[in-house]
C-alpha cells in the first residue's frame, strides 16, 4: 500500500461540474492485496507463472471477479440529485446521505451555461444530440437561474414560517446539490465506471465516474485500472450476429465495407426490418473498429 499517494488524496476534493465535487475518506487494499486473494486459489505456483500485473489481467479478462472484491473505497460525494438518482441505482454501494429531512437543502444549484443546452438525440432515445444555438442557450440559462432563485425562496419561505423541513423541501429542484458518503468494493466500482464512463451514460454523471476513476482509482491501483481499462471500458462485445456480418463482409472481400456493402451483408433478421437498433449498434461497432469505410451513416442504420 502506497501510504504517500493515499495521504495526497485523501479529503482532496476533485471539482466535478459546477460546484460538485468527489473526495476519497478512505481505502482498503491495493492492487498487490488483490493479487494475494487470488493467489489462495491458485496457490504458490501461479508466483511463478505470472507476475503480478499479469494475474490481475489474467482475473479482470476472465471476469474472475471475487478478488477485485478484497479492496473498497469509500467517497464523500456532491452531486446534483437528477445524477444521484441514476448513481443510487448501483446497489451494491453503501451509503449514507444528507438528509434534507434533518438539515437545511444546499443552497447549491446545477446550473447550464448558455452553450450546454443539449438537443434531444434523433438515435438515442435516452441520449443527447448536439448543443442548441448559444442565443437559445443564453435565454434558457436566463430562465433557469430565475426559476432556481424562485424554488430557493419558495423554500426558504417555508422554513421562515415554520415547516417542517421534511415538508419544506417538496419543491426542491432536481439540480439541487446532495452530499453522501459511498462505499464500494473494486469488483462493483468497475461495474459502475463502466457503465457511466462510457460515451453513451449521461455527460454529467460521466464527469464524476471519469473523475473517481482517473483521479483516484488509477493512482490507487494502477495495474488494476489498466485491465479496466483494456478488458471492460475499452472493450466490444461482438455477438454472434456482429461476428456473422463481420465474417460475410470478410469472405466477400468487403472490408473495410462501405454503408451499402454492410446493409447487404447485415444479419437477414434485420433486413427485412426499416428501423433495427442492434442493426444500428453494429454498424457502429464496425465504424468504431475502422471497419467500415465512410463516417456518414447511412439513413437506414441510423
Ligand atoms: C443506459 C442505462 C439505462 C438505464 N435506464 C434505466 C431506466 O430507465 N430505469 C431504471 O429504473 N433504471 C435504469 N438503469 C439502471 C439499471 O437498470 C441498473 O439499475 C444500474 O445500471 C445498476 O446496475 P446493476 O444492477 O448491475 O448494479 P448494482 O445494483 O451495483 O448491482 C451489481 C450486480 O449485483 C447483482 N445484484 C444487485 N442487486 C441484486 C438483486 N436484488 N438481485 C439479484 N442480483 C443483484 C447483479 O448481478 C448486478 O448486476 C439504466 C442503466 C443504464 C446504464
Amino acid at each position: 500500500m502506497n501510504s504517500e499517494i493515499i495521504t495526497s488524496l485523501r479529503w482532496k476534493k476533485f471539482s466535478v461540474l459546477d460546484h460538485g465535487f468527489v473526495c476519497l475518506v478512505d481505502v482498503m487494499g491495493d492492487d498487490s492485496a488483490i493479487v494475494q486473494a487470488a493467489r489462495v486459489s491458485y496457490g504458490d505456483g501461479t508466483k511463478k507463472v505470472s507476475d503480478d500485473r499479469t494475474l490481475l489481467r489474467y482475473l479482470m479478462r476472465h471476469q474472475h471477479t471475487t478478488p477485485f472484491e478484497m479492496a473498497e473505497i469509500k467517497l464523500l460525494i456532491r452531486v446534483p440529485m437528477d445524477c444521484w438518482r441514476q448513481w443510487i441505482r448501483h446497489r451494491t454501494a453503501s451509503v449514507n446521505e444528507y438528509s434534507t429531512r434533518y438539515s437545511i437543502a444546499l443552497d447549491c444549484t446545477y446550473g447550464t451555461v448558455p452553450n450546454a443546452w443539449r438537443t434531444q438525440s434523433e438515435v438515442n432515445r435516452q441520449g443527447s444530440g448536439d448543443c442548441l444555438e448559444p442565443e437559445v442557450g443564453q435565454i434558457l440559462t436566463d430562465n433557469e437561474q430565475q426559476f432556481h432563485q424562485q424554488a430557493r425562496e419558495l423554500y426558504e419561505q417555508r422554513i421562515k414560517q415554520g415547516v417542517a423541513r421534511e415538508q419544506a423541501r417538496k419543491d426542491l429542484l432536481l439540480s439541487t446539490y446532495t452530499e453522501a458518503y459511498w462505499k464500494i468494493d473494486l469488483h462493483n466500482l468497475f461495474r459502475f465506471l463502466a457503465l457511466r464512463m462510457e460515451p453513451h451514460a449521461q455527460y454529467e454523471i460521466v464527469q464524476y465516474a471519469t473523475t473517481i476513476g482517473e483521479q483516484i482509482i488509477q493512482p490507487l491501483f494502477p495495474n488494476c485500472w489498466e485491465a479496466f481499462l483494456d478488458y471492460q471500458l475499452g472493450s466490444v462485445r461482438l455477438s454472434r450476429l456482429d461476428q456473422g456480418v463481420i465474417a460475410r463482409l470478410a469472405e466477400h472481400n468487403a472490408l473495410p465495407a462501405t454503408s451499402q456493402q454492410f446493409l447487404e451483408h447485415q444479419d437477414p433478421t434485420w433486413k427485412t426490418l426499416e428501423r433495427s437498433r442492434e442493426r444500428d449498434e453494429c454498424y457502429e461497432k464496425l465504424q468504431n473498429l475502422g471497419l467500415i469505410k465512410v463516417s456518414v451513416q447511412n439513413s437506414s442504420t441510423s
